[in-house]
C-alpha cells in the first residue's frame, strides 16, 4: 500500500481563499480583523515564525502588527502592554510568541491575555472550554490536524488514536480534540514503556516528539493514518519531520509530509481564530 499524502500547503491555500472572501465581506461591513503579535527578544526561529504569520494575515486581508521588544523587557512591562492590547477595541487577536526569555513567567502572560482575544488558544479558559466540548479558541496546531483529517473524511469516531507527545501546545490538546470526536485515545510520551506496542495498534497516529525520523514503518499498523507534527532542522539546513516518511508511506493509508504538512495548517488556523475573535468581539 502506498499512502495518500495529505498536503497541508494545498489545503491551507483552499481554506485561505475561503477566508479571504469572508474577510472581504467583513471589511465591507466595516470590520477589519486585526492581529497583534508580540515578540520579546531576537530568537531567529521566532522571528521567522512571526514574519510568516504577518505575511499570511496580509494575504487574506487581515490587518496585523508586530510589536518587537528587547529581551530585557520585564514581566511587568509585558503585562502592561497586554493590558493595553486587551482594552484596544481595534485589536481582535493577541499572540505572544513563545518561548519567552527565562525571567518572564510564560503562564502569567498566557493568563493575562483576554480569553476573547486568545487566538493561540492557550488561556486556561479556552483550554477548559475545549476540554468540556464548548465553543472556544482551539490551539492552532491541533485544530489544523483535525481539519486535515476531516478534509479527507477520515473516520475518527470509534477509531484508536495514539498520540506521541504530551506538550500543552500539541500532544495534550490534539488528544483531547480526537476524544471530542469520539476516538479512543492513548497518550504516549518519554516515559512510555514499549512505545511500539502502542503505536502498532493505532488507527490514527499523531507524532509530536521533536526527533527526526523517530518513527518508521515498524511502528505502524498497516493502513494507519499518520500525522507528523515534528519540525526538525537537519545539518544541511533542510526540514524533516519525526516520521521516516519514505518507509511509513509504504505502510500507511494516509500520511502528512514535512514540510508542506501540519506547519502551513497551523498558521491558517491562527487566521481562522483571528476572524472568529473579530466577529465575536464585534457582537458584544
Ligand atoms: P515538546 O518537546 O514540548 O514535547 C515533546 C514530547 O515528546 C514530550 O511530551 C515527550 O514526553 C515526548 N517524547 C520525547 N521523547 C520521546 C520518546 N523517545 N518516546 C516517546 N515520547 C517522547 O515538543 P512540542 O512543542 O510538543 O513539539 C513537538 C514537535 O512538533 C517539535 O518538533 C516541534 O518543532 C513541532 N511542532 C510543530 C508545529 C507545527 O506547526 N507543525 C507546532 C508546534 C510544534
Amino acid at each position: 500500500m502506498t499512502a495518500e499524502v495529505i498536503n497541508g500547503k494545498e489545503l491551507a491555500a483552499e481554506i485561505k481563499a475561503e477566508m479571504k472572501a469572508e474577510v472581504s465581506r467583513l471589511r465591507e461591513q466595516g470590520l477589519i480583523p486585526h492581529l497583534t503579535v508580540v515578540l520579546v527578544g531576537d530568537d531567529p526561529a521566532s522571528k521567522s515564525y512571526i514574519n510568516g504569520k504577518k505575511k499570511a494575515s496580509g494575504e487574506i486581508g487581515i490587518s496585523s502588527q508586530i510589536i518587537e521588544l528587547p529581551s530585557s523587557t520585564t514581566e511587568k512591562e509585558l503585562l502592561e502592554l497586554i493590558d493595553r492590547l486587551n482594552h484596544d477595541r481595534d485589536v481582535h487577536g493577541i499572540l505572544v510568541q513563545l518561548p519567552l526569555p527565562e525571567h518572564i513567567q510564560e503562564q502569567s502572560i498566557i493568563e493575562a491575555i483576554d480569553p476573547a482575544k486568545d487566538v493561540d488558544g492557550f488561556h486556561p479558559i479556552n483550554v477548559g472550554r475545549m476540554m468540556t466540548g464548548k465553543d472556544s479558541f482551539l490551539s492552532c496546531t491541533p485544530y489544523g490536524i483535525i481539519t486535515m483529517l476531516k478534509s479527507r473524511d477520515i473516520q475518527i469516531a470509534g477509531k484508536h488514536a495514539v498520540v506521541i507527545g504530551r506538550s500543552n501546545i500539541v500532544g495534550k490538546p490534539v488528544g483531547q480534540l480526537l476524544l471530542n470526536e469520539n476516538a479512543t485515545v492513548t497518550y504516549c510520551h518519554s516515559k512510555t514503556a514499549d512505545l511500539k506496542h502502542h503505536t502498532q495498534q493505532a488507527d490514527i497516529l499523531v507524532v509530536a516528539v521533536g526527533r527526526a525520523n523517530a518513527i518508521d514503518a515498524d511502528y505502524l499498523k498497516g493502513g494507519a493514518v499518520v500525522v507528523d507534527v515534528g519540525i526538525n532542522r537537519l545539518a544541511d539546513g533542510s526540514l524533516t519531520g519525526d516520521v521516516d516518511f519514505d518507509s511509513a508511506k509504504e505502510k500507511a493509508a494516509y500520511i502528512t509530509p514535512v514540510p508542506k504538512g501540519v506547519g502551513p495548517m497551523t498558521i491558517t488556523m491562527l487566521l481562522k481564530n483571528t476572524i472568529k475573535a473579530a466577529i465575536g468581539l464585534a457582537d458584544h
